[in-house]
């Protein structure tokens, strides 16, 4: 049995790599970097995190392919803070496919080096995604797996999604009772000199988050 965590360096994927450690012995790592505006510091953070979980963290560039369809922030550096979606009422974090590719990459490089194997695909997919992104919740990751198993002869796949029925307050009291750094997983969607701009619809998220926990 082998595992594999997405990780973006966010609070979601870190939380879900503590799960996954804590399920199989052998887990490794994958970052995604795709044209975000904030690849420098969700680097730095998966960086981090490898290393605070002892796993192997592959960086994988899917920037070209990301490139012939960005939309939302990953176009627009300078958005209005307080529009959190588009005119068409699509989140403006919404990138089209991406959890489908980091799926599908994530488990063909796996699918390559090993054989007759179980390998779990982590994903850190939440409660709140779901209403913004098709590709976090249940009925996309049951058919994504689905499709997997159907690419390959050579390895069983899982998609495990930890945290799917958890909201970002009950994740970041996770994190807390893990004992996860907050500082490692900042999530922005708008980063200033890399740090986060407190503004933003992740920001203010998290913030509003940290407030209820604290409380
Ligand atoms: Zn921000």
């Amino acid at each position: 049995m082998k595992g594999t965590v997405l990780l973006s360096g966010g609070i979601d994927s870190a939380v879900t790599l503590k799960k996954a450690k804590d399920q199989i012995k052998d887990v490794n790592a994958i970052h995604f970097s795709y044209g975000q505006q904030t690849e420098e510091i969700e680097k730095r953070n998966s960086m981090k995190l490898a290393e605070q979980y002892d796993v192997h963290l592959e960086v994988v560039s899917l920037e070209d392919i990301f490139n012939n369809f960005k939309s939302g922030t990953m176009l627009d550096k300078n958005y209005d803070s307080n529009k959190t979606t588009d005119k068409h009422g699509q989140s403006v974090g919404y990138v089209h496919m991406r959890n489908l590719y980091f799926l599908t990459t994530a488990a063909a490089i796996m699918d390559q080096k090993t054989r007759d194997e179980e390998i779990n695909l982590y994903i850190g997919a939440q409660k709140n995604d779901k209403e913004h992104y098709p590709d976090c919740r249940p009925k996309f990751l049951k058919n994504a797996q689905k499709a997997i198993n159907q690419s390959t002869q050579k390895n069983q796949f899982k998609i495990k999604a930890p945290l799917i029925d958890k909201t970002k307050k009950q994740i970041l009291k996770t994190a807390k009772n893990l004992e996860i750094p907050l500082k490692n997983t900042i999530s922005c969607y708008n980063p200033i000199d890399n740090k986060p701009c407190g503004e933003c619809p992740a920001c203010k998220k998290r913030k509003q988050a940290i407030k209820e926990i604290t409380k």
